[in-house]
């Protein structure tokens, strides 16, 4: 249910306005995991000559400072507000705090880092902007998805809009001034968009009009915004059905002027903010086209390919939510844990009154959360830099395999770390008990908000097929073969006893192994029965996920202890952890995968 205003004291007051400890964005944790991501190489593209380290270290610290001290203390305020449609005039309100937090943001020109300098950007590697993005979604995820969609739109227009549309568009969007949304899903098409009814017929000089409801869309009204430009997937008249008919259309809410600037209303308009589990303060719209002036954006019919740009994008943006919920979580699930004495452990021969971090399911829960957190800001990270060395690298070889690499992991990127935020905002709730229960200790809330991830920008589910049904099998599986080459290779191997990770690496061999097998498996399948290779999908896709995330902590270790930096202690440490607790488990998973979906050739019992 979406809280109102009623929960604030008479005074305007919150009862509890900081919802538990205050966010410290972990910035050494972050510049760490971009380090053995291999940020170092996309510096040294010609692309990124222009971004000397020192200004990438300075630009994420200030911004951990002003997502700590400015966004973050807007968060409960989002939770219990919420926004709200206001009957007149029809527009979509958010909380004052928020309109200070976004403007500080657009003032500080966060928004435009990862983008062209043609447009007013700051061309900075995009796994940055990604970072960025982390922070900002520990500190508020419902307002942080304000920014994400809007880079998302920019995504679409820099790669398919023409020279006229980037030029009126982006420096806005940019900005930040105004912002952007992506509007796919109605009624009748979620998963299958091919069922989408929107329709846009072309009205000569006065190009396109646009009819039809979009549901479910992020920030589609609101009031932090000069204009609101919405891509809008539609039909043609003349389109052939399923997604091969559909195309991409740019809707502003106000129509520009030949000034440029936002004008007259455009006929688009909020009928409805859903009330829903978590993210209150994000406004998710139902949204009326009703003959609203568009323009095409990219050939007609190529709305899919177009869409998918603003997808891929948005998938590391929304899989970054997993490692940003988990972060927050840990912060405060840890604070309780070393706060508050329960019961009695050993100490010798005699007893010591325990605080909850010394009890060992309590600590196993903690380290599940911070190794969860660091492998899965790590795959996100590594796969945004390929997705770097794909568009700038220096040759045609290495863009390509880091596109195909980027590809395979996009899927995996987007599901397991949203799942593993998910499970942390659930441990986390674990960990303080019945007050994890309580709203007002704010844990609760990082549980409502994360229950998303896993659901919007394709489900979990989604992710599995797209992985199995069209990564995997591309040039006859090649690409995950040559991942998998390169992850048995590097680093090598400690093969010494006495290397306090040698354990840790027999376990990932294993799990590698497993991820060898399963992948022939699942190739072989994927021709011969692929019914098969679907109802493993999930389960191989969780596979990808652990090993790749052990194979990124392993990195981690070998580049601390080189580096000699001041977590090495510590990346060891959690090195082992995961591969004892996590990576273990790869045997499991290969098992469920290769069942096959003998088992599912069965009727779902009637409910009743
Ligand atoms: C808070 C929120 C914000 C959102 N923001 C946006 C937005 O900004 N823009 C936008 O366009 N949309 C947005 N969405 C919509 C979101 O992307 C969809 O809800 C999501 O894609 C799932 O579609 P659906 O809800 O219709 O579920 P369905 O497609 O009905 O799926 C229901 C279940 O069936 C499974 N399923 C469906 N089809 C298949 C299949 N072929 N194979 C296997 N399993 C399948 C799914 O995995 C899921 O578990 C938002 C949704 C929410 C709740």
């Amino acid at each position: 249910m979406t809280a109102t205003a009623t929960h604030r004291h008479a005074d305007g007051h919150l009862p509890d306005p900081a919802g538990g400890p205050a966010y410290r964005a972990p910035v050494q944790d972050i510049l760490l995991a971009l380090d053995v991501a291999g940020l170092e190489r996309v510096l040294a593209l010609a692309a990124y000559a222009h971004v000397d380290r020192s200004t990438l270290v300075s630009a994420l610290e200030e911004f951990g400072r002003f997502a700590a001290e400015v966004i973050a203390p807007t968060d409960r305020i989002g939770d219990l507000d919420g926004a709200h449609l206001d009957p007149e005039p029809r527009r979509v309100t958010t909380p004052a705090e928020f309109h200070t937090a976004y403007r500080m943001y657009v003032d500080g020109g966060w928004g435009t880092l990862p983008f062209p300098t043609r447009f007013g950007g700051g061309a900075f590697p995009s796994a940055v902007a990604l970072a960025l993005q982390e922070m900002f979604a520990s500190a508020n995820l419902a307002l942080s998805l304000n920014p994400v969609l809007t880079q998302g739109a920019i995504e679409a227009l820099l790669r398919w809009g023409d020279a006229d549309q980037q030029e009126r568009y982006l420096p806005h969007l940019l900005t930040g001034r105004w912002s952007g949304t992506m509007n796919l899903t109605e009624a009748d098409a979620g998963s299958d968009l091919g069922a989408i009814r929107t329709t846009a017929r072309h009205d000569g000089a006065l190009g396109w009009r646009v009819s039809g409801t979009k549901q479910f869309i992020t920030w589609g009204d609101h009031d932090l915004a000069e204009n609101i430009v919405h891509l809008v997937l539609a039909r043609t008249p003349d389109a052939p059905a399923g997604t091969k008919g559909l195309s991409l259309f740019v809707v502003p809410r106000r129509i520009l002027s030949s000034s440029g600037l936002p004008g007259a209303e455009n006929a688009v308009r909020c009928t409805h903010v859903e009330e829903k589990l978590g993210l209150h303060g994000s406004p998710t719209c139902t949204m009326v086209f009703d003959e609203a002036y568009g323009e095409l954006v990219g050939p007609r019919h190529g709305g899919m390919r177009a869409m998918f740009t603003m997808m891929n994008a948005a998938r590391l943006s929304i899989g970054v939510q997993g490692p940003a919920v988990a972060e927050r979580a840990y912060q405060q699930a840890h604070a309780y844990a070393t706060g508050r004495v329960q019961g009695r452990v050993r100490d010798g021969e005699g007893s010591r009154p325990a605080r909850l971090v010394d009890h060992l399911d309590v600590k196993r829960m903690l380290l599940l959360m911070r190794t969860g957190t660091q492998a899965s800001r790590a795959l996100l990270f590594a796969t945004a830099l390929f997705g770097d060395l794909a568009t700038h690298g220096d040759h045609p070889d290495d863009r390509e395999r880091a596109r195909q690499f980027a590809d395979l992991l996009t899927p995996v990127a987007k599901a397991w770390s949203t799942d593993l935020g998910f499970a942390s905002a659930s441990l986390g709730v674990q960990v303080l008990g019945g007050a994890g229960y309580i709203e007002e200790t704010g844990m609760p809330q990082r549980l409502r908000d994360a229950r998303i991830g896993p659901i919007y920008e394709g489900t979990n589910g989604i992710q599995a097929l797209d992985l199995v049904t069209r990564k995997l099998g591309r040039d006859g599986g090649r690409w995950m073969r040559e991942l998998l080459h390169e992850m048995g290779g590097s680093p090598p191997p400690p093969r010494s006893p006495t290397d306090p990770l040698s354990a840790a690496y027999r376990i990932y061999d294993r799990s590698l192994g497993c991820l060898a097998s399963t992948t022939e498996w699942m190739l072989a399948k994927l021709d011969a029965s692929p019914d098969d290779a679907i109802a493993g999908a999930g389960a191989y896709l969780e596979l990808v996920g652990v090993t790749v995330g052990t194979w990124l902590l392993l990195r981690r270790a070998a580049f601390a202890v080189d580096s000699g930096v001041d977590q090495r202690a510590r990346c060891i440490e959690e090195a082992e952890f995961f591969a004892a607790e996590v990576a273990a488990g790869a045997q499991g998973l290969a098992q469920t995968i290769v069942v096959g979906a003998g088992h599912l050739d069965m009727a779902v019992p009637p409910s009743a």
